[in-house]
């Protein structure tokens, strides 16, 4: 038997959110976030889920390059644009789109005539990357060149936090951007999507509700209608009773508070599993809930059995995925879904389901 570490793909959810994010921005273009290799999923994996979107957007060349050389013909937008100008004649070659966001890369492709399609980002207050609104006019007219596209984006800081004020000045920022200017404009990521309508613009932005996973803290994905498209197994490799007062794992972890039976699963932080999720982290053995216990180690961790009878080597474990939100995993390892997401590029095999 090889490690029943794996972490399974569902191309059928990915399209059931895809569905979901075009009955919330009816008629709006959607270029689909697909950085990070996928979030953890795969990037053309993701791509070819996700079939007839109006975008990629990825991080980096070589994420663009592995979409055109599986076949990929849609636009691919690189969301931090180039890191230095020997990159320029890649992104002509691969047809691929560029995020212009400081006045290095204004400078890099003022100097080429190519036409281009360029997407330039306005900083309307999260102040990570772009232009000041008022610097906007300057830069689009130093890009300008026959044949070629010129877009608006900006991105928005607290769309995820129900109410938060400073989307609506983001907003209002924009639009005096645009006042004057006939130009097609990109701003709302999932949460906006979801919740700011009047950020919708002619294209779409979504990440995270493509890959089923709800950018709100109190809302579930299920409320929204979405399904994980990512699910991460394993099994039980060990299976034991420890008497009361016995220590489990490294440093004692977990004290038994009475004799107990105490699995053990082949999942560990090499993995990608998060350290900081320790006791009472949910945990699914046999499709019973139940709960890690102690920290994971390296290649394993261990999982409480009281509440699972009759369980046996080789039973099926779900870290996170259907049944058991990874916004759960995420909370009870205080970070967020995004980063344990991002993970899984680090060692599990992959499992395709049918598309
Ligand atoms: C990652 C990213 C997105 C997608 O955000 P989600 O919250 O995953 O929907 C959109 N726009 C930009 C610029 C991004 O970097």
């Amino acid at each position: 038997m090889t490690r029943p570490a794996h972490v399974i793909f569902d191309p059928q959810a990915v399209r059931a959110n895809l569905k979901q994010v075009r009955a919330q921005a009816p008629g709006r273009r959607i270029m689909a976030i697909v950085k990070a290799d996928g979030y953890g999923h795969g990037v053309v994996r993701m791509a070819q889920a996700l079939g007839d979107v109006d975008a990629f957007g990825v991080a980096s060349i070589e994420e663009a390059v592995r979409l055109r050389e599986a076949g990929i013909t849609q636009p691919i937008v690189l969301l931090e644009g180039p890191f230095e100008a020997q990159e320029l004649p890649d992104i002509c070659g691969h047809r691929l789109e560029s995020v212009v966001h400081n006045p290095e890369q204004v400078r890099m492709f003022a100097a080429h005539p190519e036409p281009l399609t360029l997407w330039v980002k306005v900083d309307t207050g999260m102040h990570r990357l772009g232009f000041a609104p008022e610097e906007v006019p300057a830069v689009l007219a130093q890009l300008r060149r026959p044949g070629r596209t010129l877009r608006l984006m900006t991105h928005f800081a607290s769309a995820h936090l129900p109410g938060d004020e400073s989307v609506a000045a983001q907003l209002a920022a924009f639009e005096e951007v645009l006042d004057g200017e006939t130009i097609e404009c990109c701003c709302a990521n999932s949460s906006a999507v979801l919740a700011w309508p009047a950020s919708h613009g002619e294209w779409v932005r979504p990440g995270l509700m493509l890959y089923g996973v709800s950018p709100f803290r109190g809302v579930s994905a299920a409320e929204l209608g979405l399904r994980p498209a990512m699910t991460v197994v394993s099994a039980l490799i060990s299976v034991r009773t420890v008497a009361a007062g016995g220590g489990v794992g490294y440093g004692r972890g977990f004290v038994c508070p009475e004799e107990m039976r105490v699995g053990v699963v082949a999942f560990g932080y090499a993995d990608g599993y998060p350290r900081h999720a320790g006791t009472g982290t949910p945990v699914l053995v046999n499709g019973v809930r139940t709960q890690v216990i102690g920290e994971a180690s390296m290649d394993m961790m261990a999982v409480d059995l009281r509440p699972v009878p009759d369980t046996r080597v080789g039973d099926p474990v779900v870290l996170w995925g259907e049944g058991l939100p990874v916004e759960e995993i995420a909370r009870a390892a205080q970070t967020i879904p995004y980063e344990l997401l991002c993970r899984m590029r680090m060692r599990a095999q992959f499992i395709q389901r049918p598309s």
